[in-house]
């Protein structure tokens, strides 16, 4: 069939800019990316307009703010600019209308007046166009046209025989054309479809790979006689597996999902993630898992690992459940191999924009500590944020957070309170020092480790759940934390009604 193997390799994302982008789509266009990376080709975003009921103002942009995000680099765009542009189909019309005419000159197309009554009447009868203007007469048709009737142009699919076009996932594929209609290649409003406009621009863009949702296959063989009409040569394409709902049942829904097994609702716009507090790198790869496998029996990888790997041919045909639920686990992956400083910045905005005032030093002292114990970035802010809280304004929590298993207010108080001079006494104040001692301690007073460390974990950070307790008492200091024990000390002696 076509034999693309040496040809420079230039593949394209190609969403319609109908608001945020789905996850769906995202994937097809990092299949896309990682392929013409991986074979040192390019990576084109045009922007397919054509329907502009569809449209929605301010697409482009958020669009283009998911790559940046991700960190797709594209080569050509609406951004970027390129040799080929402009990159959004409504500043191509011109372009569309000569080759829709070319293609009625050269007797592949013909203009349809079918008015919207005729088509409602065809409709009815459950067999769709019938095609009564495709042998019409010229002359007639002319008449028409002076007159100013509408019209569409529509393709002159054969009547008969078979079309066949090989799918780089799925092989050969092959189609009856007695079951496919002319369809319309022009709109009566002067706006191309899509079958008419992605292949002229696919052409002129030298597009050699075509990676889209399975969606498009039953048009597949009328793309593949445009093609033939025009004489071009044809990229290849792949048809991809679409993401179906995490239990498997029905297309993933375009809408945040409730996710019945874990009761929370499942990001599936790009903003959905960053507001969930996932890393980029961590939802690619969560990405790139979905019907393609990196093989080694690694769920774990790299971008640049996969693009050395990667192969459109390697795609499973199947759709597959959405597997949210190794998202949480790999973002947490990604979160524990993070460079600090990096980790850091992505955590310091998190912060700042739960009401915090971030302070450099103190963030670089936080986040080793919760590096091993964030599943998302936004955990930082209960598990964290009273690092960066006003100290001075502390107040010690009530006695059911300072009370632990097994222990009342007055065992806690006591506990508390002998462990002052213990504490104060430590030559230095680093959290192994501070272990040791307290371990000892907790012998001593009869108590577990769990018991006397929770009690002052409480104590310190006023929560439950905190990154470790001598790793916290370290950052804040002997004298705040000591400070903040005498407080508990004081909450547990107020008499409760
Ligand atoms: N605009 C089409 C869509 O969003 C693009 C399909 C393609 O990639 O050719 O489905």
């Amino acid at each position: 069939m076509t034999d693309n193997s040496n040809r420079f390799v230039r593949t394209r994302y190609a969403p319609s800019p109908t608001g945020p982008q789905h996850i769906g789509g995202i994937r097809s266009a990092l299949f896309a990316w990682l392929y013409a990376r991986r074979q040192r080709g390019q990576f084109i975003l045009r922007i397919e307009d054509t329907d502009q009921k569809r449209t929605v103002p301010g697409s482009i942009e958020l669009i283009q703010e998911s790559f940046d995000w991700l960190g797709m680099d594209i080569d050509e765009g609406p951004r970027q600019g390129g040799a080929f542009g402009p990159y959004i189909q409504s500043e191509r019309l011109e372009l569309y209308q000569t080759w829709a005419n070319w293609l009625v000159d050269s007797g592949h197309a013909y203009k349809c007046f079918a008015t919207a009554d005729e088509l409602k009447e065809m409709r009815a009868t459950g067999k769709g166009y019938d095609r009564r203007y495709r042998d019409y007469p010229a002359a007639r048709a002319a008449e028409l046209e002076a007159a100013g009737k509408p019209y569409v142009i529509r393709f002159k699919m054969p009547l008969s025989g078979l079309t066949a076009g090989e799918d780089m996932i799925r092989g050969i594929v092959e189609f009856d054309n007695a079951q496919l209609q002319d369809a319309v290649l022009m709109k009566s409003d002067g706006f191309p479809t899509y079958h008419l406009a992605h292949i002229v621009d696919d052409y002129h863009m030298k597009i050699s790979h075509v990676t889209r949702a399975i969606e498009w296959l039953p048009s597949f063989p009328l793309h593949l006689r445009i093609w033939e009409a025009f004489g071009w040569q044809q990229p290849q394409y792949a048809h991809l597996p679409v993401l179906l709902n995490p239990n498997g049942k029905g297309k993933l829904s375009k809408r945040k999902q409730q996710f019945a097994d874990a009761g929370k609702s499942v990001p599936v716009l790009v903003h959905e993630f960053i507001e969930a507090g996932y890393l980029p790198d961590a939802v690619k790869n969560f990405l790139t898992n979905i019907g393609w496998n990196f093989g080694d029996n690694r769920e774990m990888f790299s971008t640049q690992e996969a693009m050395q790997r990667f192969d459109l041919k390697d795609v499973n045909a199947a759709n597959s459940a959405y597997p949210i639920a190794k998202l949480d686990w790999l973002n947490s992956q990604y979160i524990q191999t993070s460079k600090v400083e990096y980790l850091a910045s992505l955590l310091k905005s998190v912060l700042q924009e739960a009401g915090y005032t971030v302070d450099d030093e103190r963030l670089r002292q936080v986040v080793p500590i919760l590096q091993v114990r964030l599943k998302t970035l936004k955990d930082v802010v209960p598990m964290a944020g009273f690092f960066f809280a006003d100290w001075a304004a502390f107040q010690a929590p009530p006695p059911d957070i300072l009370v632990q298993r097994k222990m009342d207010s007055v065992s806690t108080a006591k506990v508390l309170e002998e462990s002052i001079p213990v504490l104060q006494g430590l030559k230095d104040f680093s959290a192994s020092s501070q272990h040791g001692a307290m371990t000892q301690f907790a012998k001593s007073v009869g108590f577990k480790n769990g018991q006397v460390f929770g009690s002052l974990r409480a104590a310190v950070t006023g929560q439950r759940v905190s990154p470790p307790t001598f790793e916290t008492m370290e950052i804040l200091g002997r004298e705040e934390s000591l400070r903040r024990i005498k407080l508990a000390l004081q909450a547990l002696a107020q008499p409760t009604s």
